[in-house]
C-alpha cells in the first residue's frame, strides 16, 4: 500500500528538523507574545467559498470537498487565515482584547499537480496578527518571519511587496486592466480569456512570457491608489527601512485569495526550483466582517513547511546526534537489574538507548557504533555478582568497570569530558 498521490510520510529520520523549526519559532513567538491556535482540519465548505473566493485557484479546483455521513458539505481546509477568522468569532476572541496575535503550524490540503515543492497535503507555519490597521501590524508579521529565517539560516531570499489597494480602486483597476488586455484578446488561450473574465487580478503574476510581455504596457495598479491606501503602503515601507529589512517593490504582486486588501508580500528563495515561495501573505481588514465577524482588521503569512525544508537541507546538514548512552543486558537474567540502571539513568537526565534485540554483544556493539552512542553499559552476568557495570567507550576503545552505585557520578563526569573520547 502506498500514501495517496501528493501526500509523504515524514519520517524520523527528518522530524529532526521539523522539530529544530517549530522550537526556533516558538522562540521567536514568544519574544513578540504570539499565542498558538490549533483549528480542526475539517471545515463547512461554505467557509471557504465566502472569504477564499469563489474564482481564486484554491476554491475552483484545488479544494478536497466530500459530503459526511450526515450529508454535510466538509472541506479539509486549504489555507489557515479563514479557520482562524471563523474562531475568533465563534469563540468571541475579540471581547477579552481587541488585538489577537496568533500562531499555528499543520497540514493545509490541496488538489494540485505534485512536484518537487508541491504536494497534495503540506504543511504551514502561518501568523496572524488581527484588530490593527497600523501599518506596524505589516511590518512585525514580516519582521518575526524573517527573524524565523534568519535563525534557520535561509540566506538568499527576498521579500516582495505590494499594495493593491481598497476595494473600489481594485475595481477600478481591473476595469481598466481588462480593457486593456482585450485588444489582445485573439493573442490569448482560452484559460488566458478565462481569467479574464473570472479574476483578472491574477493575470499579473502569470509566468507566462507572452503574458508578462503584454503586460508591459498595461495600466499599474499602484497608479490607482488614493491617498489613503498610498501613506499606509508608503509608512510600511518606510518602516521596514528603518529596520533595515531589505525588500523589493513588485507592483505586479497580487496574491490568489480574495480576501486579501492594501499591502500584499511574498518572499521567494534563489535556493528552489519552480515553485520558489516560501511565505505568502497580506493585509485583509475585510475578512472577519464578511464572515459575520465584528470589523476586525488583520494581517497574516504562511510560510510552507515543505519548501523550506528543501531550502535548509541545501543550506547545511544539521547534525540529530546527542550524548547517548547504549545499555546492553547480557540475558534475561540481568533483566531487572538492566531496569534499575536505566531508572537511575532517567532520574540523572542521560539519555540512553536499551537495546532490546536478541543478538549476540558483540553485534549489540557493533549497533550502538551505528547509532553513534558514545557508550556502551553491559549488564551481565559477572558484573552483577560483583555489583559493577562494564563501561565500553567506543571512540577511545578501551573500557571500565565500574561500582554500581558510581556510575551516574562517572557517566557524568565523562560526558563533561566528551570531546576527549
Ligand atoms: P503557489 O503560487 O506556489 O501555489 P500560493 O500562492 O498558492 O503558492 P499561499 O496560499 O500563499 O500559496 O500559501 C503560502 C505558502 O504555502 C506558499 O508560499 C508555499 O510555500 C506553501 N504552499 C502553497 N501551496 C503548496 C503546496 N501545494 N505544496 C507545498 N507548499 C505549498
Ligand atoms: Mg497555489
Amino acid at each position: 500500500m502506498q500514501t495517496i498521490r501528493g501526500t509523504k510520510d515524514i519520517l524520523p529520520s527528518d522530524i529532526y528538523k521539523w522539530q529544530e523549526l517549530y522550537l526556533k519559532a516558538i522562540e521567536i513567538f514568544n519574544i513578540y507574545d504570539y499565542l498558538e491556535i490549533k483549528t480542526p482540519i475539517v471545515e463547512t465548505t461554505d467557509l471557504f467559498l465566502r472569504s477564499v473566493g469563489n474564482n481564486t485557484d484554491i476554491v475552483s479546483k484545488e479544494m478536497y470537498i466530500f459530503s459526511d455521513r450526515g450529508g454535510r458539505a466538509l472541506t479539509l481546509r486549504p489555507e489557515g487565515t479563514a479557520p482562524i477568522a471563523r474562531a475568533i468569532i465563534n469563540n468571541k476572541l475579540y471581547l477579552d482584547n481587541n488585538i489577537q496575535k496568533l500562531w499555528y503550524m499543520g497540514p493545509m490540503f490541496r488538489y494540485e499537480r505534485p512536484q518537487s515543492g508541491r504536494q497534495r497535503q503540506f504543511h504551514q507555519l502561518g501568523i496572524e496578527c488581527i484588530g490593527s490597521n497600523s501599518p506596524l501590524a505589516e511590518v512585525e508579521v514580516i519582521t518575526i518571519i524573517k527573524q524565523i529565517l534568519d535563525t534557520l539560516r535561509c540566506q538568499d531570499y527576498q521579500i516582495e511587496i505590494n499594495s493593491i489597494g481598497n476595494k473600489e480602486e481594485r475595481i477600478q483597476y481591473t476595469k481598466d486592466l481588462v480593457n486593456y488586455m482585450s485588444e489582445f484578446e485573439y493573442d490569448l488561450d482560452v484559460t488566458v480569456r478565462k481569467r479574464l473574465l473570472n479574476n483578472p487580478l491574477r493575470l499579473l503574476d502569470s509566468k507566462d512570457p507572452k503574458i508578462q510581455s503584454i503586460l508591459n504596457k498595461a495600466p499599474i495598479l499602484i497608479d490607482y491608489l488614493g491617498k489613503k491606501s498610498l501613506k499606509h503602503f508608503t509608512a510600511v515601507c518606510k518602516y521596514l527601512d528603518d529596520l533595515n529589512i531589505t525588500y523589493k517593490i513588485n507592483h505586479k504582486l497580487v496574491r490568489g485569495l480574495d480576501y486579501y486588501n492594501d499591502t500584499t508580500f511574498e518572499i521567494t528563495s534563489k535556493k528552489l526550483g519552480g515553485q520558489n515561495t516560501i511565505c505568502g501573505g497580506g493585509r485583509y481588514n475585510e475578512l472577519i466582517n464578511s464572515l459575520g465577524g465584528p470589523n476586525l482588521p488583520g494581517v497574516g503569512c504562511a510560510i510552507g513547511i515543505e519548501r523550506l525544508m528543501i531550502i535548509r537541507d541545501k543550506i547545511d546538514k544539521i547534525s540529530n546526534d546527542k550524548k547517548r548512552v547504549h545499555v546492553i543486558i547480557q540475558s534475561h537474567k540481568e533483566n531487572q537489574k538492566g531496569l534499575e540502571i536505566i531508572t537511575k539513568l532517567r532520574s540523572a537526565n542521560i539519555l540512553f538507548h536499551l537495546e532490546l534485540e536478541d543478538i549476540n554483544i558483540q553485534k549489540q556493539i557493533q549497533k550502538a557504533i551505528k547509532n553513534k552512542a558514545l557508550c556502551c553499559i553491559i549488564i551481565g552476568e559477572n558484573e552483577i555478582l560483583n555489583r559493577t557495570v562494564t563501561i565500553k567507550w567506543l571512540k577511545g576503545k578501551f573500557q571500565e568497570t565500574v561500582q554500581e552505585e558510581k556510575i551516574i557520578e562517572y557517566i557524568k563526569i565523562k560526558l563533561s569530558q566528551i570531546d576527549r573520547y
